[in-house]
């Protein structure tokens, strides 16, 4: 966290917003249009995920990671449920709802099998490859066996950086089994995100430009004060669409204009935070160079602890480092590892 991130946490708590909606506090959504945007060019996201663009994308800040899967996972299933009706009207509401299925890795964050849980949809987590990367070839697999029982596939959850080992799931060979069976790609980029800002890590974004919605938590790498959690998406109206409900106390004459979205119904609640002053003040203060030096100082940290590990012949490393990850153990009994966890 940072002293600027900070100030601007302070200064939103005093400003006691509530925003609602747009009239509530106009600043308060259109500064997290200008900062999202900001954010999307600092990390090189493909224009679509823009609100300047011409087009339905842009980007909203949730709460944290969970928050944003969820959101993306309830989308997805009443995005599924309305086209299935359409192609299917000789089936109800609840038995189309009964066959929706998802999917992600067997390495992605506990938040996704929770998201699961809410939503009343099974996830399936998939094996990882024994480098504990998802790809392709094991979801086309579940898609297929699932279609051929009759359940309908909503949407694959994949990580870039998963909580383990920081392993990157293969984006571009998900994204085709998706395309191909018009399933939502969600990537999870919790903590790994704040990578695609470097040059060096511009293999991490491979594929991005295939995803439907992604999230990148602010609060993990991009020093700014828990809670802040940045989601994009391809389409926000699939979003808007599904959680639309609107009262005539929310009305207000501006409503419906491109530049002035209503960010409630991009998310759970209905009350939104100033969220978008700490990180407007975070990134005027340090700048985009001081937030790439930030993070390459987390991964150079690393890559020295990784040589102290290799050069100590009581330790090993588990998995490759990863940004700034190292998984290490001391040789041996794993109650070895487990009294050094608990002394550490
Ligand atoms: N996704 C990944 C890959 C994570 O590592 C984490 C937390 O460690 C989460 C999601 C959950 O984040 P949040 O606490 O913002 O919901």
């Amino acid at each position: 966290v940072s002293y600027p991130s900070i100030v601007g946490e302070m200064l939103a708590s005093g400003f006691g917003i509530i925003g609602f909606s747009w009239i509530c506090s106009p600043a308060c959504t259109e500064l997290e249009v200008v900062v999202m945007d900001w954010l999307a060019k600092f990390l090189k996201l493909p224009e679509q995920f823009l609100h300047a663009t011409e087009g339905p994308g842009g980007g909203v800040i949730q709460g944290s990671a969970s928050e944003a899967v969820l959101v993306a996972v309830l989308a997805a299933r009443e995005q599924a449920v309305v086209k299935y009706r359409e192609l299917h009207p000789e089936l109800s509401e609840s038995e189309i709802r009964g066959k929706l299925i998802a999917y992600s890795s067997d390495q992605s964050n506990s938040c996704i099998e929770k998201a699961g849980v809410i939503a009343a949809m099974p996830i399936k987590l998939l094996p990882a490859g024994e480098d504990l990367i998802l790809r392709g070839d094991a979801l086309k697999k579940a898609i297929e066996e699932d279609v051929q029982e009759g359940r309908i596939p909503v949407i694959c959850i994949a990580t870039l950086g998963t909580t383990g080992t920081c392993a990157y799931d293969d984006i571009e060979s998900l994204a085709t089994v998706c395309e191909d069976h018009n399933v939502w790609l969600h990537v999870d980029a919790a903590y790994a995100g704040g990578a695609f800002a470097l040059d060096e890590c511009a293999d991490l974004r491979r594929g991005i430009d295939r995803v439907d919605s992604l999230n990148f938590n602010l609060h993990k790498f991009m020093l700014v004060n828990f809670d802040c959690s940045a989601m994009w998406l391809k389409d926000a109206n699939k979003v808007v669409d599904s959680f639309n409900v609107d009262r005539i106390y929310l009305k207000h004459k501006y409503e419906g204009q491109s530049q002035i979205p209503d960010f409630r119904h991009w998310q759970i609640p209905l009350g939104r935070r100033f969220r978008a002053l700490k990180v407007w003040i975070t990134f005027r203060t340090l700048g985009a160079e001081g937030l790439r030096a930030h993070v390459r100082k987390h991964i150079s940290l690393a890559e020295q602890f990784e040589k102290l590990v290799k050069d100590d012949k009581r330790f090993e490393l588990v998995a490759p480092r990863a940004l700034g990850l190292v998984c290490f153990r001391p040789k041996g009994d794993n109650e070895i590892t487990a009294q050094l966890l608990q002394r550490l």
